[in-house]
């Protein structure tokens, strides 16, 4: 049995393996996610065949209850809620390990490396439990979303931090303590909490990145503390993969760990709300009409605000009136825009446009040059110039898409309000560019009725 137990394993995490292959691009994701699934079954299947005698009926208990709330999920969560839903599941899978860790420590005495590993998990998951929560809570804006920040606020945090990891070291010397483990789980459970005051919504998304490699190192060191290899696997793929987008991330924002997770971005907002006023020029969805249909090339580059709008089908319906016309329509992808790690080719995918017409930034910001008109779509911080040239701005050195260099440059958003950084974009202020005031959905709308009758015309 034990053979069998350990082949299912190995067949387990060679689909973890691919799964995370292939939901490196959005032609393979499904098969990944699929892979992801039966390569659970299996381990869940496989880890209950080594152990002869359990408990099933809590087990199919658990597994019953978490269908239950799982399924409707699935289905009722927008797409705009991902992120949040993602931060759910991290706080279940931490606060499993660390209950899990809990029981093992009082269960019978640990020594050693278990030990170790056993405070390393408790201490993750715990913190991770308590953050994952503030991370979604903030996201679902059911607590306050800008950085609630106080003096000496990293210092406090540091101090508990340290503390916390101080009693685990107490634990591991002197594992007969245990009266210490309740003040330990709650400190790590406290310091989820104070850690995640200082950051502001709009950077969950990379938090979260970062919370999933907690969660996943969590669950990694419960594979070595339970003595189960796949578990070690597993956590060690999920807490690298996490990590792994949380730089790509971080990198794609010309931003730091640090900044992210202590530099309380957001707070800038309240700045640049009282930007002057500079004159644009504005449009009409008829005269946007008349330009699309003029142009032989056109470049979307699509950003939150169409995510906000859910404007995927418009804008496919788009996409389809321009190419009956014989116009090349591209769209260009930003690693980082929306609110989350391939926001923009899920909500693209959804809508079925052709994978081969989503163009990576590196890929299209040669093209933009040759470019009749580059239509921006409910994006800001991902076209604004500034940051290739604006050493004071906060977004200074974080790659963008050129659609300033295009010969036109239109923009669908609803007023002049600033993005997630909080700043103006010079782009709007340009000869070239013309401002589509407006709801995403409701203006592309507009101009889809204006080019059916100039098909006919
Ligand atoms: P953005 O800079 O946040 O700008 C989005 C724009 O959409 C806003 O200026 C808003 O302007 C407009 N908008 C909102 N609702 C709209 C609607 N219904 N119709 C039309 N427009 C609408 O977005 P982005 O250019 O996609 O850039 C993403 C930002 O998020 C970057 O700064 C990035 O660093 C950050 N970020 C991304 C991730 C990620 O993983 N993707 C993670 C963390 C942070 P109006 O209010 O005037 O309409």
């Amino acid at each position: 049995m034990a053979h069998l137990v350990n082949y299912i394993y190995i067949v387990s995490a060679a689909l973890f393996i691919l799964t995370l292959k292939w939901m490196n691009s959005p032609v393979t994701a499904r098969r990944g996610v699929f892979a992801g699934e039966i390569g659970m079954l299996l381990a869940v299947s496989g880890t209950l065949m080594a152990h002869e005698v359990f408990n099933w009926q809590w087990i199919l208990a658990a597994m019953l209850i978490g269908t239950a709330v799982g399924v409707p999920i699935a289905y009722i969560m927008p797409m705009t809620a991902v992120p949040q839903r993602t931060a759910m599941s991290h706080a279940c899978g931490a606060l499993a390990a660390a209950l899990v860790g809990t029981a093992e420590f009082y269960r019978e005495p640990q020594h050693g490396f278990v030990l170790v590993a056993l405070i390393i998990e408790t201490l993750l998951g715990f913190l991770t439990f308590t953050g994952s929560l503030m991370a979604m809570g903030k996201l679902q804006e059911v607590l306050p979303s800008r950085p609630i920040t106080y003096r000496n606020q990293n210092l406090v945090n540091g101090i508990l931090f340290a503390t916390a990891l101080g009693l685990g070291v107490w634990l591991i010397l002197t594992p007969s303590d245990t009266w210490i483990f309740p003040i330990f789980a709650g400190l790590s459970t406290l310091f989820g909490i104070l850690l995640l005051l200082p950051i502001g919504g709009a950077d969950m998304p990379t938090v979260i990145a970062l919370l999933n490699s907690y969660a996943g190192l969590s669950a990694c060191a419960m594979g070595f503390a339970l003595d189960n290899k796949l578990l070690v696997i597993a956590g060690a793929l999920d807490g690298s993969s996490g990590l792994i987008l949380s730089i790509i991330m971080c990198k794609a924002m010309n931003r730091s760990f640090t900044n992210v997770l202590f530099g309380a971005f957001g707070q800038l907002q309240v700045k640049a709300a009282k930007a002057e006023q500079k004159a644009v020029r504005s449009a009409s969805p008829e005269e946007a009409a008349a330009i699309l249909e003029a142009a032989s090339t056109v470049i979307i580059a699509p950003g939150y605000g169409l995510a906000v709008a859910q404007a995927q089908h418009k804008i496919r319906e788009l996409f389809d009136a321009l190419t009956r016309r014989g116009v090349d329509v591209k769209f260009a992808i930003h690693p980082v825009a929306g609110r989350m790690p391939g926001h923009m080719n899920v909500l693209l995918a959804e809508a079925d446009i052709p994978y081969d017409r989503l163009v990576e930034m590196d890929n299209i910001n040669g093209e933009f040059a040759q470019c009749d008109v580059a239509l921006v779509i409910g994006a800001n911080d991902v076209t604004n110039p500034a940051a290739r040239h604006d050493q004071s701005s906060p977004i200074y050195g974080m790659p963008i898409l050129d659609v300033d260099k295009a010969h036109t440059v239109m923009v669908i958003k609803r007023s002049m309000s600033p993005g997630f950084a909080g700043i103006d974009n010079e782009l709007y202020y340009l000869d070239k560019t013309l401002m589509l005031f407006g709801d995403a959905k409701a203006f592309t709308t507009e101009i889809l009725k204006e080019l059916p009758a100039r098909v006919g015309a």
